[in-house]
């Protein structure tokens, strides 16, 4: 298995932003995920998945750990007799291609979501009322040790969020689908696209929703339009001007650049609301947040 150094991780993500990986492998299947698993596990090194790069926040320094990218037959997917099955590195919008084609219906939810499969099940992703945990049937988990399938249950899929722990690959995943014509498919997707169009940044260089959404009448983003924050920026990054929890990078910028308009957004929202905001981004490399009511 070959393993890269230092490979910029900033253009693997959607935000464009993040320093170097250390070590950096792109295993093609489960022998060779396991293979890497357990080198990495021999060397002491930390790891970390890498999807599509739309929910983290990598540090400018970079990260000193090795990256797993899925390719080859862990990003494949296909779609039959009422299953969807595809590997933990397979992009959503392809999954959706082959389930349409397929006229299996269940998944149209994710079109609004530019993610991985692994992705998706270690945050559980979800939109428009669906998510992971309400299609998927098992997920093949790979670590140092070996490989087993897993249930919903077993992976502990809550609000955006998983059990899963770093050294715990998805490396496949399969999600039980009804059948649904092509052409009523296609419609759904192109009107949640039209809701998600209107509603959101959707052509920014983003990492997806900041915070989660708190218990409380309010949304995190309502929250931060409410204390002003719409378009506030430091550096080269700035929450999105269509949404409070959305931060665009608008130029050149840096992680802690992003990670200061957090501090300040659960400030405030702290000072206004008295909630204390969590972020549903991954903080990669070492990132981390000051307590909430603090600038960074
Ligand atoms: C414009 C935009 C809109 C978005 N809208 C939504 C939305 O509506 N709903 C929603 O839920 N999310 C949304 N997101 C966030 C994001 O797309 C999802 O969380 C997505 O599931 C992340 O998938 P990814 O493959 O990009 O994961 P990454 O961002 O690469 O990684 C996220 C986490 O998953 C882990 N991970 C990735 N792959 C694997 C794997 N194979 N095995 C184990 N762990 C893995 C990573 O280590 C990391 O902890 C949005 C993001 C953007 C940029």
């Amino acid at each position: 298995m070959n393993v890269e150094q230092d490979v910029a991780l900033g253009r693997l993500t959607t935000v464009g932003i993040g320093g170097p990986a250390r070590h950096f492998a792109r295993p093609q299947t489960v022998g060779e995920l396991e293979e890497v698993l357990r080198w990495a596990a021999a060397e002491g090194l930390d790891l970390l998945t890498i999807g599509l790069g739309s929910n983290v926040l990598i540090a400018d320094e970079g990260v000193d750990a090795l990256i797993l990218r899925l390719e080859g037959e862990l990003a494949a997917a296909e779609a039959r007799d009422g299953l969807l099955g595809a590997g933990g590195g397979a992009a959503n919008a392809v999954c959706l291609h082959r389930t349409r084609a397929a006229g299996l219906g269940g998944f149209e939810f994710a079109c609004a979501i530019p993610g991985t499969i692994g992705g998706g099940v270690r945050m559980n992703a979800g939109a428009y009322g669906g998510d992971w945990r309400g299609i998927l049937e098992r997920a093949l988990v790979a670590t140092a040790e070996g490989s087993g399938w897993r249930t919903p249950g077993e992976l502990g899929l809550e609000y955006r969020r998983s059990a899963l722990q770093p050294g715990e690959v998805v490396a496949r995943a399969e999600f039980r689908l009804a059948p649904k014509p092509p052409n009523e498919i296609k419609a759904t997707v192109a009107d949640l696209q039209a809701q998600r169009k209107a509603a959101q940044p959707t052509n920014k260089r983003t990492f997806g929703s900041v915070f989660k959404n708190p218990e409380h009448e309010l949304s995190a983003g309502r929250m931060l339009e409410a204390v002003g924050l719409k378009g506030y920026r430091i550096g080269g990054a700035q929450i999105s001007p269509r949404h409070g929890n959305f931060i665009e990078n608008a130029g050149e910028a840096r992680a802690k650049e992003a990670l200061a308009l957090m501090a300040e957004a659960r400030r405030r929202a702290l000072e206004e609301f008295g909630v204390e905001l969590v972020h549903e981004v991954r903080l990669v490399g070492g990132l981390e947040l000051p307590p909430a009511g603090e600038r960074l």
